[in-house]
């Protein structure tokens, strides 16, 4: 039976079958020495010419190549440890290795850090760069955190719904990413900028506290902190007010950083709350970086941004929405909405968390009477087909019993990105796109052969 590596540190003096890679192998002429990794840690194997036939093989093995080896736990004298990790401590005295797969030279190094290395190398060879250390450490912690979330909301008594990916295209802000549908040509469906819509309807279907672990899509250009699909911790609940949402999340970020980050000082708590209008004042930013001192990498200045304007101008010198359109306006200014009046001034429910400088999540509480949202709809100039075409469903649902409610949505990757200290959320993600949209590694977007065209009764324009 296989032992982890780890486990070695509680078997001195056993035989015992360990499988990995071959990190690096030195060849001292007698002695042969292999460091044997698994995703548990890593160990210093040695053979030596009285196990004639494994000391023959270990001369063969590379960098990277698969072995499973037998041998004897033995403590290694004090001065000659390697203290920086338990099973440094430990070297196996090997009698057996058999090659299970052998690897080509690998075309990345993936012994340091890897900061260094083109990123198209990295991105075209990512099954081999993720074997990188940071890179393990940075998807189990991401795995963690989102335990972390489902247990804490949980016991909350949130459910976690998954909503549909094959969607449809509603003006929510960003561009969509469409699907053509093959049975109805000339038709598409969309995939989700955000489970927006389908979180409000399941507030409708009386769920209450509903949760998901979102995969979201924007067909925008990408930058360092976005990518065309990205993970959102997406949440809603009824019968809140804006407080109550602020407070579980807040709740829940103390809760994660203390659980699973316990070297991290998270600068003021209860988390500061600054008005849209003074954090412009004051910061020139509406996600500001409120850190005492920016050079500790362990500092975590988050601060709640709130009362923003609802609308703004848009180039046509129209209204949009800042934010989301099935926001509800701040008590106040209701009746504002209602009339369609003083709309520069009327302020929104929403509200943004930042982190370090960060937008890092953001919600509000919704309009949950159908009239407001017409009004906000009519105010962004949604006109009347569109407005039955792409909001008859919600109108229809907020007219059947819907409880007032609001919820938030965090940006998953940026928050692992912040905590695990990385320059960007490609580093948090396993198979990320690069900065233009790519995916190297599987060579998408692609072609796709004509007949698959034909079947959704699409066809390529000329210069395409
Ligand atoms: N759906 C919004 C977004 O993705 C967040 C929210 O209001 O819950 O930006």
């Amino acid at each position: 039976m296989r032992t982890y590596i780890a486990d070695i540190v509680k078997k001195e003096g056993e035989s015992i079958n360990l499988s990995g890679w071959v990190s690096v192998r030195r060849d001292h002429g007698k002695l042969i020495f292999i460091d044997l990794r698994d995703m548990t840690g890593s160990v210093q194997v040695i053979f030596t010419p009285k196990s004639e036939k494994a000391h023959e093989i270990a001369n063969t093995v590379r960098s990277e190549w698969v072995v499973s080896v037998v041998g004897e736990i033995k403590k290694r004298p004090d001065n000659m440890a390697n203290k920086d990790s338990e099973t440094g401590k430990f070297e196996i005295l090997a009698s057996e290795i058999t090659v299970l797969n052998e690897a080509v030279t690998p075309p990345i190094n993936i012994l340091d850090d890897g900061y260094n290395i083109g990123e198209e190398s990295r991105m075209k060879y990512r099954y081999i760069d993720l074997r990188r250390e940071r890179l393990q450490k940075n998807l189990r912690m991401r795995f963690r955190v989102l335990k972390e979330i489902r247990d804490f909301l949980f016991k909350q008594k949130f459910t976690e719904i998954e909503t549909p990916i094959l969607s449809k295209s509603t003006p929510e802000g960003a561009r969509d990413y469409l699907v053509p549908s093959r049975l109805y040509k000339g038709k598409f469906y969309a995939l989700p900028q955000a489970p927006q819509q389908y979180k409000q309807l399941l507030m409708t279907s009386g769920f209450e506290k509903y949760f998901q672990i979102a995969r979201c899509f924007r067909d925008e250009d990408t930058r360092g902190d976005r990518q065309p699909e990205f993970t959102q911790m997406d949440l809603e609940m009824s019968f809140v007010d804006r407080e109550d949402v602020m407070a579980l999340n807040e709740a829940m970020l103390i809760h994660i950083i203390s659980t699973l980050y316990p070297e991290k000082e998270i600068q003021e708590v209860p988390f500061p709350v600054t008005t849209y209008k003074e954090a412009m004042e004051k910061y020139k930013s509406d996600k500001p970086d409120l850190r005492r001192d920016k050079n500790n990498p362990n500092l975590l200045a988050f601060v709640w941004v709130v009362d923003f304007p609802f609308f703004e101008k848009n180039d046509k010198g129209g209204w949009t929405f800042t934010h989301n359109p099935f926001s509800a306006a701040k008590r106040e200014f209701t009746k504002d909405l209602q009339e369609k009046q003083n709309i520069a001034n009327i302020l929104t429910t929403q509200y943004d968390i930042a982190l370090n400088g960060f937008e890092i999540g953001g919600g509000s509480i919704r309009n949950h009477d159908p009239k407001l949202l017409k009004s906000v709809l009519e105010i962004i100039g949604t006109s009347s087909e569109s407005q039955e075409r792409d909001f008859a469903h919600m109108f229809k649902a907020l007219g059947s019993g819907t409880p007032p409610h609001g919820g938030i949505a965090w940006g998953f990757d940026r928050l692992m990105m912040i905590l695990q200290n990385e320059p960007n959320i490609r580093e948090v993600t396993a198979f990320p796109k690069t900065g233009d949209g790519r995916d190297l590694l599987m060579e998408s977007p692609a072609n796709v052969d004509i007949e698959q065209l034909t079947d959704l009764g699409l066809k390529l324009s000329k210069e395409e």
